[in-house]
């Protein structure tokens, strides 16, 4: 039977309880207890697929082909698991279900409410992460913080689970921010006292409490959080903000949270085997030669839209025995010929991407790289723009496109996937999940993978349009990853170049810090070779 740990957050948001989650789960694993996660968003969006990047971040594919939360990309890096859709609850899926039951009579006679309908739903869904993956411990995070009025029902559901499971088969942990004043140089509790007054008033009551700070906890502090907050001493976990997100296992684990947790479950626990953890974190903190990577995107202000994007470059740059210094390039102001900040890169990265809105920069980027050979990795979108760039620079058609952001173009080159006519529902509606790439023997991207066949998440709903292969091959494309049955492009890489290689999915989404992924490494060791500087403008143009 499995046991559970409930994640709820307090006093502000984005303190990190995703990180702690995730952390929290490299852990255990490495007392070699088997684990799963689950987020459970309250928003009333069915999923995070239709959100803007500004609202919601990026949005994780799982294998499966479910848009899900980023906290996923965390719990897959730091555990090591691939996890599937039932790892990501809404409010949205939670009131549909229910609302779907009650028109078919499943509750006739019955007046439908939160509690005990919505909540058993919610119970029912946290359950099935326990019954698919068969492990000793889900660990479940509750999004949002204490306080918010659609966070209710799930912190009621998270409540009843003590009761139904047994005592000693739930945990709590509560994440806290404790501010640091400055004029009098100290750290304050009483936001952490009043969220956890608050946990207790839904009947909550913390076993642990992590508490964020930007500075070190003193012992008094400690003391006083446990006495306010009625939690063991040993439950006052000091998480202070770390170097790299890597490091928290490590923090968590000194501060003793590993056997407090493993004591309150009566886990079957081995000895903490954390020292490959703890290497990779002594590289990741070691200072390294610099690899300058430009990345050219239009929510570039906002980092945590290309979370895995920069967390499989930081992972690849490590093999290299380097350390990944992303320039964020907007990809609207690159529009135009304006190359300077594209002079000053080893290596140019396009990632994913949807609309018309600063994809002509992209193609402008596609160019500078392509004509100054500069390695470039196109990550879906980005293999469009490169395919949109050779054809209007090389094969000389000025108004070559994606029918996504010119539905009259003569040329084109990106057109929607075949069963992607006729759909007119945004949600849910894209091709996604994973799909088998096998691998043109003498590529680069062959030689990348060192395989024949790989396994890779998607989410697109256009691609390259066969009607063009010949006339591209012919301008220096090969299509060097394609589907089984050889119908579509899923790689494409420029011949006369000595690293353009771009991909239909998304590699992103697979990288680990203990095991990057294999593009992501064959593009960093291309760009570690380039010489910063208009040094390529000596080369020839192709
Ligand atoms: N907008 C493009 C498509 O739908 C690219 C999608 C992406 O980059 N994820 O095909």
């Amino acid at each position: 039977m499995a046991k559970y740990i409930f994640v709820t957050g307090g006093v502000v948001s984005s303190v990190g309880k995703g990180i702690s989650a995730a952390s929290i789960g490299r852990i255990l694993k490495s007392r070699s207890i088997s684990v799963s996660v689950q987020k459970l968003d309250p928003y009333l969006n069915v999923d995070p697929g239709t959100m803007s990047p500004y609202q919601h971040g990026e949005v994780f594919v799982t294998q499966d082909g479910a848009e899900t939360d980023l906290d996923l990309g965390h719990y897959e890096r730091f555990i090591g698991v691939d996890l599937t859709q039932a790892s990501n609850v809404t409010s949205g899926q939670v009131y549909s279900a229910v609302i779907a039951q009650e028109r078919r009579g499943d509750f006739l006679g019955g007046t439908i409410q939160v509690v005990p309908h919505v909540t058993n739903e919610i119970k029912r869904r946290i359950r099935q992460v326990a019954g698919i993956s068969e492990v000793d411990v889900v660990i479940v995070e509750v999004g949002g913080t204490v306080g918010d009025i659609e966070g209710q029902p799930f912190l009621e559901a998270i409540r009843q689970m003590r009761k139904d499971e047994g005592r000693d088969n739930v945990l709590y942990i509560h994440v806290t921010f404790l501010p640091y004043i400055a004029v009098t140089n100290e750290l304050k509790t009483k936001p952490t006292q009043h969220s956890v007054n608050e946990l207790r008033r839904i009947g909550i009551q913390p076993d642990i409490i992590l508490c964020r700070s930007d500075k070190e906890i003193s012992e008094g502090i400690k003391d006083k959080i446990s006495l306010f907050c009625d939690v063991n001493k040993e439950g006052v976990i000091p998480l202070v903000t770390s170097e790299t997100i890597y490091e928290v296992p490590l923090l968590l684990e000194k501060y003793g949270l590993g056997d407090f947790m493993v004591n309150h479950l009566g886990l079957d626990a081995k000895e903490s085997d954390l020292c490959n953890w703890r290497e990779l974190v002594n590289e990741l903190k070691a200072s390294k030669e610099p690899v300058t990577i430009g990345l050219v995107g239009k929510y570039v202000e906002l980092q945590d839209a290309y979370y895995s994007v920069r967390e499989a470059l930081c992972h690849a740059a490590l093999t290299h025995n380097r350390e990944v210094k992303i320039e964020w390039l907007n990809s609207e102001e690159l529009q135009d010929g304006h190359y300077d900040k594209l002079e000053q890169v080893q290596g140019i990265i396009i990632p994913g991407g949807f609309g018309y809105r600063g994809t002509e920069g992209m193609v402008e980027s596609a160019k500078f790289a392509r004509e100054r050979r500069i390695p470039y990795l196109g990550l879906c979108l980005g293999m469009q723009t490169m395919v949109i760039e050779l054809a209007r620079h090389v094969l000389h058609v000025q108004d070559a496109n994606s029918t996504e952001f010119d539905r009259n173009t003569s040329y084109p080159v990106i057109d929607l996937l075949p069963e992607q006519r006729g759909v007119n529902q945004k949600g849910g509606t894209m091709r996604l999940g994973t799909y088998p790439c096998h691998l043109v023997p003498e590529t680069k991207a062959a030689r990348a993978y060192g395989c024949e066949v790989t396994y890779e998440r998607h989410r697109h709903r256009f691609e390259f349009n066969n009607a063009f292969r010949q006339p591209m091959e012919e301008a220096g494309m090969i299509a060097s990853g394609l589907s089984p049955n050889g119908e579509l492009v899923e790689i494409a890489e420029l011949r006369n170049h000595p690293w353009m290689v771009a991909c239909q999915f998304h590699p992103e989404f697979k990288s680990r810090p203990d095991s990057p992924h294999p593009l992501f490494v064959s593009f960093i060791g291309a760009a570690k070779e380039t010489l910063i500087k208009g040094a390529q403008t000596s080369l020839p143009i192709s």
